[in-house]
């Protein structure tokens, strides 16, 4: 299997010089095995995604999306997805319901295409849509692959995903606040024994425990040490550190990477274009 990221950063896109070498485009990650495609999150990241399907003339294959959940940062890059706009396209999405128990993805993509926000409205895109609402505890088999998923600890709920294709897994679990003392059951069983742990690592514990600038404790994010404690705990192989704040620019993610490393020595930062062999 391999993953590719197409954005890395949370909370909202980031430009700048400063930003370049890890990346400023919101959450989308890529996972293909052969030929079979799954997208996950459609953040500003989709975009750059689209546009090389394009040019691939990849654009009227089967895609199948899975969303964490509805934030913007993680479903802004829809509108701008090019192979939705292709006539004969076919698009699975798969995503949560919001915690009103009523919102669902379609409502959230539909909402966010319409005056006065947006000229385009999801309807206007020609591709074929098929929307499944999935939770926790689901297990979705598309392709080759088995995607397991479980309730994340976030604002208005989150989804965590396991992938599993040929005897790899890869765990991903992006907007989530680690249980303090104790490991997130929930993650403990989606991220064992994996090939890659793919974790919320947007602040470090001094910006979490408020000694630089305010607390960010219920804000539904992690810091890098507890994603090396999580990794470690489950037997990860691998860990990535996702979901940037858009506060740090490229120093900043490098110093918590090195910091990380000490800690869990299989660690790199997430950076926008790298693609992994799992
Ligand atoms: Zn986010
Ligand atoms: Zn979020």
């Amino acid at each position: 299997m391999k993953v590719t990221f197409w954005g890395v950063r949370g909370s909202i896109a980031t430009s700048g010089s400063r930003f370049a070498r890890f990346g400023g485009n919101t959450t989308c990650l890529e996972v293909t095995h052969g030929d079979a495609q799954l997208v996950f999150d459609a953040g500003t990241g989709l975009r750059a995604l689209g546009q090389k399907m394009m040019e691939e003339g990849r654009a009227q294959r089967d895609v199948t999306f899975f969303f964490s959940h509805l934030h913007w940062d993680h479903i802004q890059g829809f509108p701008f997805f090019t192979p939705a706009f292709v006539p004969g396209t076919k698009i699975e999405l798969y995503g949560p319901v919001d915690e009103d128990g009523v919102t669902t993805l379609y409502d959230a993509l539909d909402q966010q295409m319409k005056p006065p926000c947006f000229p385009v409205t999801l309807d206007m895109m020609a591709s074929e849509k098929h929307f499944t609402t999935v939770a926790s505890g689901d297990t979705v088999s598309t392709g080759p692959f088995d995607v397991s998923m479980r309730a994340l600890n976030h604002p208005q709920g989150s989804l965590g995903y396991r992938i599993e294709v040929g005897g790899r897994s890869v765990c991903f679990a992006t907007d989530t606040e680690h249980h303090e003392g104790a490991i997130d059951d929930a993650i403990l069983d989606l991220a064992r024994d994996v090939d890659l742990l793919i974790y919320d690592a947007q602040y470090t514990e001094d910006e979490y425990e408020g000694r630089a600038g305010p607390p960010r404790k219920g804000w539904g994010h992690s810091t890098y040490v507890a994603a090396t404690e999580i990794a470690r705990a489950a037997g990860a192989k691998q860990l990535a550190l996702f979901h940037h704040d858009p506060m740090h620019d490229d120093a900043m993610v490098e110093r918590m990477e090195q910091d990380a490393k000490t800690r869990f020595a299989n660690t790199f930062a997430a950076r926008e274009g790298l693609e992994i062999d799992v």
